[in-house]
């Protein structure tokens, strides 16, 4: 049994391929970026009003102004402003020359035909001015980052229709088990629905990579070593879950050797999920999870998501918090690191969920987050501080 730690630095160290392509802004999204985006453009790229008014020069603002022309978003002023001159001006639209404040509609009055009058004691300047959010050539998005909506806005404005991402790395997903039938199926009497496939299916889905489910693999050695063989030649990353435990058919751990994978660990330090094991063949990794479907959560996102993070380029930076403990948490044995399904409350305390054990999924679906008990603690006070990960 090796600490958890140990286990994400073996399976971070794995050699995996990697490579990167161009994609549209539109299939751009949960990608990670492959090159360091400059700005084409000043940002804003001219003097720009920020808001509904009459653009005029400051020394004129306690007189009669005479409207010269009315400049539009999108329309360049054809006139310069002069003495007790103004031009009416739309939120977004160039600031004329001459002028060096925008009076706001709403702090004006009509005093003519053509002519208005400031009813204020001071006004702002009310102009977002050329370049002071970003300057033409500077960094403004850096090779890495998980590209969110947010992201995409800034790549649009600087004219990266098409940006460099990493390639997405190929997962396949088998599931072992003579118990075992899909969700379309009912289950015989000494038979349960298949969950995890479906489970891993959505948490690989969730991080935008090539997903393929192969179906279920019969408690058959020879049966689980042609799957598996068949998904290590298409993907990077083989799942298998269930067959790892102590069973007279977990074949899992032997039909990764005889497939040629080298293991790495068996058994990790950590609860749910102590039967973990993980074997490399060349740039290919493959994990026997967990048959549980706690278990087999809680390791994909604690060594599969950064591995897979990683092979795209990009640093797992999950949200973790120390927060306090809304009561007292007491466990049997405590020798290993303990990842339990919390519930975060509004005034900042976590609760454990009511939580049976690692098959419970259901109490999962109420947590979100995942509390720490590290090695060694037995209890936590009510008010003690643990570190949570948010889910
Ligand atoms: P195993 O490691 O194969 O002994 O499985 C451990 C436990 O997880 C058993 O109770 C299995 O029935 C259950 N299990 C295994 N695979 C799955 C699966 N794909 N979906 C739901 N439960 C599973
Ligand atoms: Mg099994």
């Amino acid at each position: 049994m090796i600490p958890f730690e140990i286990a994400l630095e073996t399976v971070l160290s794995c050699k995996y391929a990697t490579g990167t392509e161009k994609v549209p802004l539109t299939s751009a999204l949960g990608r990670v970026l492959a090159e360091d985006i400059r700005s084409d453009i000043d940002m804003p790229p001219f003097n720009k009003s920020a808001v509904d008014g009459y653009a005029c020069c400051r020394r004129d603002i306690f007189n009669e102004l005479e409207i010269i022309e009315v400049i539009a978003a999108g329309k360049a002023p054809e006139k310069i402003i002069s003495d007790n001159q103004c031009a009416k001006i739309m939120t977004g639209a160039m600031i004329p020359q001459g002028a060096d404040c925008v009076l706001m509609v709403e702090h004006t009055e009509k005093s003519g035909e053509n002519s208005i009058k400031f009813i204020k004691a001071d006004t702002a300047a009310n102009i977002a001015y050329a370049a002071e959010d970003v300057k033409k050539g500077s960094l403004v998005l850096e090779k890495g980052i998980l590209i969110k909506p947010e992201h995409i806005a800034i790549l649009a404005a600087v004219g990266c229709y098409e940006t460099e991402v990493s390639l997405q790395p190929k997962v396949s997903i088998i599931s072992t088990g003579d118990e075992l039938v899909e969700p379309y199926q009912i289950p015989g009497a000494s038979q349960i629905r298949n969950s995890n496939s479906w489970q891993l299916l959505a948490q690989a889905q969730q991080m935008h990579v090539k997903v393929k489910y192969e179906g279920i693999a019969r408690d058959d050695e020879e049966i689980t070593r042609h799957m598996l063989e068949d998904a290590s030649e298409t993907s990077d990353v083989v799942l298998l879950t269930g067959g790892v435990s102590m069973g007279d058919f977990d074949f899992v751990p032997e039909m990764m050797m005889k497939t040629g994978f080298e293991i790495l660990f068996r058994t990790i330090a950590i609860q749910p999920g102590k039967p973990t094991v993980c074997g490399r063949k060349d740039n290919k990794i493959c994990f026997g999870l967990p048959g549980n479907p706690v278990a087999s959560f809680v390791i994909f996102e604690l060594l599969v998501k950064p591995l897979l993070y990683k092979m795209m380029g990009c640093e797992f930076s999950p949200r973790l918090l120390r927060m306090p403990f809304a009561h007292e948490y007491k466990r049997r044995i405590s020798e290993r690191l303990s990842v339990i399904p919390v519930v975060i409350n509004s005034d900042g305390t976590v609760e454990s969920v009511s939580y049976h054990g690692s098959a419970h999924i259901h109490a999962l679906a109420y947590a979100n987050g995942m509390a720490f008990i590290p090695i060694g603690k037995a209890v936590v006070e009510k008010g003690e501080f643990i570190d949570v990960r948010f889910i």
